[in-house]
């Protein structure tokens, strides 16, 4: 297959009339995917196609004959409808927004890098939380105005669609893309020639790609393609498959997207007139090839009159390079052997960049670390002048993960902050929910901070939105189960009892995700029976849904799901417990809001953020968590349940069966009795059925439902999200990086070179001696302590470090909490390098109190001071 045979969009467009030609536009750009009325106008022409074409507008009106299009030019309402909407997008993609209110001085252009995009089902160009955040992202920046651009790969056939055998075993199968038939256009040069990304790799071969543009309403999202003509036959295999190899295969994708990336940003930037990217953004590690890229444009004389040295470029880059790190699974990081990346870049992928430096800056050298080792995540740090976490939870653990980075440092001091993630509610807010929010409140209630407008909604319309959504996901659930059955060699007469899987009035708990080990998605049947009779419990019955796709080198993983899946098989359960193949973002948009509860119970901490969570609260839906992630920071007692996690000394299995035995006892006394309310019982108990009915409104429940939505609805927004990076992180890098950049490098020249001075000198410093006086014999709050500290500073001088003496409430052995620090100031040089620094100390707390002495490097261009890695304590 090549990319550059028959266009068939440009036949599209040649046949969609004139005046409704906008058409073309608005099937392209991706805001389709989350701008409900321009999928109802597609919708609208042909309901039958709509479903076919998988609600995909481009293949629609592939799709539309030529006759039908032209009754639809003929028709002046659709014209008018088209224009309209034409109209809606033009404003959507110029009109000022909250970004353009930021006024002077913001970031010009961000790049945002990662290796999977998950925006609509139709560019299935991800596998899992991280490219559905990486889409989302793009969405909100979008609605901000943020300028974004973004930048991945496109897999020729994406990630694996997943089915099951007869014997519950995954199934995988890739079906091709053709990237012709996708809303993305091709990036020409002004001649028309496809523009093509070069990387010269070992033995004298060079990898090809072309650059494709998908545009997320405002924002550009460039993907790199190496299904190329005149590329090798494994040059041609690199984009081929969403992590489809390993080793090599994998280490050339992340060439491609972080190296190829940064050119094809710069090609973008020459062929479009727009500024060059004042920040980098790098989502997770993959794409932290990127910093190489940038030092090699910089040290490169032919790109930069008077190049850099490695420590200049190197110090140039990290200003304006922001990493984010996503998993606290050690098997989620990329690492390679410390030989293959020698072997790629002893070649002239990067001439002029030395080799030894590019390997030291993925070494492992600290304790537990492998030294043949090439890690992703630790070049990622190394790279960028700011990094987070992605939850607050998250933040304090990758502090500690990746503390053996900063030898010395109080773990509670690693540079590493931590943004919480968010969700773009425009995308994952179920239509008819936006509907009677844009209906009673107006158009921007779901995009502003005022979700508490929901308390005006009465109790019977909220529980009458839940029962519909929750009937449209058992409508949904019971056409996939038995498509999945007839997969599974199952005939159609077989199947009858399909049609009355599950309930639209029973309690539906859902649970869907991707499956490693540390997602437990088999943790609910650690007790099989327990299960059942929470399923087929009498008066308060609960019924679950699930998917899951496995990693296909992950033989556990699969394990797990045909344990699920066979115990769903049993006709006494069936009704009440399904697997659905195939999780994607269609089947997720039905199954966030139709579900009651959603289910999420991994081995605490090792849950980054989560996100589905937050999709399932902005519906509606009430969390049960073990507190992880996102649920760490927001669970308050009313927006859901918290799982009690069991005592970390506990064994794996002793530790399943605490928690799973807990989660069976959270459904039996609270969550279930409290969703039928007292109600149920009499019903039940007068009709003698096990089938449950609600004559009234479960006031409890749904007041947990009102709170969720008011207070939730704003915290998980991407839209607070994206805010955050741009004002925590991409404005201070932004400047961090035109200082950077100012009068010819000036300042990082400088500072490399005060780097370069005081990183051998630090080990003259020395704390000879501190001394105390000041306090009464019984100190109480507002006593001064006067503290003096003694340095031998060797070849540094004062100007070069800053002393603090760091304060708080003393524990048992000594260690210091709740600390704050204060600077000392030299005051007397007492020559050959000693000085003498002091300052007054407030005792502010009572208790018992606790001081220590560093020093730390001390430079206007740091941006924190653990930033070198060098401090000494007394
Ligand atoms: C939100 C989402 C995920 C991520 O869910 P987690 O709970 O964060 O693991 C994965 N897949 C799809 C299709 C999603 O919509």
């Amino acid at each position: 297959m090549t990319g550059m045979k028959a266009i068939r969009r440009f036949t599209v467009r040649t046949l969609v009339p004139a005046q409704i030609s906008a058409l073309t536009r608005l099937a392209t750009n991706l805001r389709w995917s989350w701008h409900v009325p321009t999928r109802a106008l597609f919708e609208s022409f042909n309901p039958e196609l709509w479903e076919k074409s998988r609600h995909n507008p481009l293949a629609m009106l592939a799709s539309l004959s030529r006759e039908q299009l032209a009754d639809l030019a003929a028709n002046p309402d659709v014209v008018a409808r088209v224009a309209q909407a034409q109209e809606s997008l033009e404003s959507y993609l110029t009109e000022p927004r909250w970004y353009q209110e930021l006024g002077a001085g913001t970031p010009e252009c961000i790049a945002y890098f990662s290796p999977e995009f998950g925006i609509t089902e139709v560019l299935p160009q991800y596998s899992g939380g991280l490219g559905i955040l990486a889409g989302d992202h793009l969405k909100s920046a979008s609605d901000l105005g943020v300028p974004l651009i973004g930048v991945g790969l496109l897999y020729q056939a994406g990630y694996f669609k997943q089915s099951l055998s007869r014997d519950a075993w995954q199934q995988e199968s890739y079906p091709l893309l053709d990237p012709d038939a996708l809303p993305l256009t091709l990036m020409r040069e002004e001649d028309g020639t496809p523009v093509q990304i070069q990387l010269p790799l070992p033995e004298n071969r060079v990898l090809r790609a072309h650059v494709w543009r998908a545009d997320v309403g405002r924002v550009p999202l460039l993907m790199l393609d190496s299904n190329v003509a005149e590329n090798d036959d494994a040059a041609r295999g690199v984009t081929d498959r969403l992590y489809g190899g390993g080793g090599e295969h994998r280490l050339t994708q992340e060439l491609l997207l972080g190296m190829g990336g940064v050119k094809a940003l710069r090609v973008h930037a020459r062929l479009s007139g727009t500024a060059a990217p004042e920040v980098f953004h790098t989502n997770e590690g993959h794409a932290g090839f990127l910093g190489i890229e940038r030092i090699r444009e910089l040290m490169d004389p032919a790109l930069t009159p008077e190049p850099l040295t490695w420590g200049e470029a190197l110090a140039a880059g990290r200003a304006s390079t922001v990493f984010t790190t996503h998993t606290p699974v050690p098997a989620g990081i990329d690492r390679f052997p410390r030989s293959m990346i020698e072997d790629f870049f002893a070649g002239p992928l990067a001439p002029g960049v030395p080799v030894a430096d590019i390997l030291a800056l993925g070494a492992e050298n600290y304790d537990g670390g492998d030294g043949e080792m090439f890690n992703m995540a630790v070049m990622g740090l190394r790279l960028a002048q700011r990094a987070n976490g992605v939850a607050k939870l998250h933040g304090v653990v990758s502090r500690g993960m990746f503390s053996g980075m900063w030898p010395g440092f109080d773990t509670a001091d690693v540079p590493i902050t931590s943004v919480t993630n968010g969700v773009h509610v425009p995308t994952w807010v179920d239509p008819a929910l936006a509907e009677l929010a844009r209906e009673r409140f107006g158009a921007e209630v779901l995009d502003g901070p005022d979700w508490s407008k929901v308390y005006e909604v009465s109790d019977e319309e909220v529980w009458a939105m839940r029962r519909r959504l929750r009937l449209a996901l058992v409508k949904d659930a019971r056409r996939r189960l038995r498509s999945s059955w007839k997969k599974r060699g199952a005939a159609d007469a077989q199947l009858a009892w399909t049609d009355a899987a599950l309930d639209p009035d029973v309690l539906t708990i859902g649970f869907a995700r991707r499956v490693p080990t540390y997602k437990r998605l088999t943790l609910m049947l650690r007790d099989p029976a327990r299960l059942k009779a929470l399923l087929l419990h009498p008066v308060h019955p609960i019924q679950i849904i699930i998917a899951g796709k496995s990693h296909p080198a992950d033989d556990a993983g699969k394990k797990m799901i045909q344990d699920l899946v066979q115990f769903t098989d049993d006709p006494e359960v069936r009704h009440r417990i399904v697997f659905l193949p195939n999780y994607d973002i269609a089947m997720a948009r039905t199954l966030f809001p139709g579900c009651d509860v959603w289910l999420n119970n991994p081995l605490r901490p090792l849950e980054a953020c989560g996100t589905s969570g937050m999709k399932a609260a902005i519906n509606g839906s009430l969390n049960l968590s073990v507190m992880d992630g996102w649920w760490d920071e927001m669970y308050d007692g009313e927006n859901g349940w918290a799982i009690p996690t069991a005592n970390t000394g506990a064994g794996d299995s002793e530790r399943d069966d605490i928690e799973a035995s807990a989660l069976y006892e959270l459904l039996e006394t609270q969550v279930a009795p409290r969703f039928y309310g007292e109600v149920v019982a009499a019903a039940a108990g007068a009709a003698g059925a096990s089938q449950p009915h609600q004559s009234a409104l479960p006031a409890h429940w749904i007041s947990m439902i009102k709170h969720t939505l008011a207070h939730l609805g704003p915290a998980v927004s991407a839209n607070r999200m994206v805010a955050e990076y741009v004002q925590r992180l991409y404005q201070p890098a932004a400047e961090a990086g035109r200082a950077a950049r100012a009068e010819n490098y000036a300042s990082v020249r400088e500072l490399a070179a005060w780097i370069e001075r005081v990183r051998p000198a630090w080990q003259e410093i020395h704390i000879d001696h501190v001394e105390s006086h000041g306090l009464t014999d019984e100190p109480q709050i507002g006593e001064t302590l006067q503290v003096r500290a003694h340095i031998t500073l060797g070849s540094l001088s004062p100007a070069d470090v800053r002393v603090n003496v760091v304060y708080g409430t003393a524990g048992d052995s000594d260690e210091l909490n709740n600390t704050a620090d204060l600077a000392l100031e030299s005051v007397q040089d007492n020559g050959g390098g000693k000085y003498q620094f002091s300052a007054d100390l407030l005792i502010d707390r009572s208790g018992d109190f606790g001081y220590g002495v560093q020093v730390l490097p001390h430079h206007p261009a740091l941006a924190n001071p653990a930033e070198l890695g060098l401090i000494t304590t007394a």
